[in-house]
């Protein structure tokens, strides 16, 4: 079943302007903000502006341009909140999809995660 851009989702919402976040960078194509529940010191979410549901549909339809911007702002954010690996911590990167990937909020997002020693949780 071909799937469909619900745009009252709650990161549409904020791209609009219309819920309040804490801005940790924007981008031509990309907004990354704390996430509003953190599950570890560091908590951000990255997401592309454009209106895509997940990964696979971002790689699918987005631009080189949307790409490499969405890649490389999720880096800065690392570097930025100081969880790379030069910076001699360490994170995780999770975007979750879809029902069997249990995703809350369906606009593409990857949560960075770090500034603790995280539990494993592969399943
Ligand atoms: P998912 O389960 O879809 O991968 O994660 C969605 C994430 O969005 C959750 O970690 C949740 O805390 C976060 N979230 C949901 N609503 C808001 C909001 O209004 N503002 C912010 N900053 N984060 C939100």
């Amino acid at each position: 079943m071909p799937y469909s851009y619900d745009d009252q989702n709650v990161f549409a919402k904020i791209l609009r302007g219309e819920i309040p976040i804490k801005t940790v960078l924007e981008t031509e194509h990309s907004l990354a903000f704390h996430d509003i529940g953190p599950q570890a010191p560091v908590h951000v979410l990255v997401i592309p502006k454009g209106a895509y549901v997940s990964y696979d549909h971002f790689a699918r339809e987005a631009t080189d341009a949307e790409i490499v911007d969405f890649t490389r702002t999720i880096g800065r954010v690392c570097e930025m909140t100081g969880v790379t690996l030069d910076q001699g911590q360490g994170f995780r990167a999770i975007s979750n999809a879809g029902a069997h990937g249990v995703q809350e909020v369906p606009h593409l997002h990857v949560h960075i995660l770090g500034g603790r020693r995280l539990g494993r949780m592969l399943p």
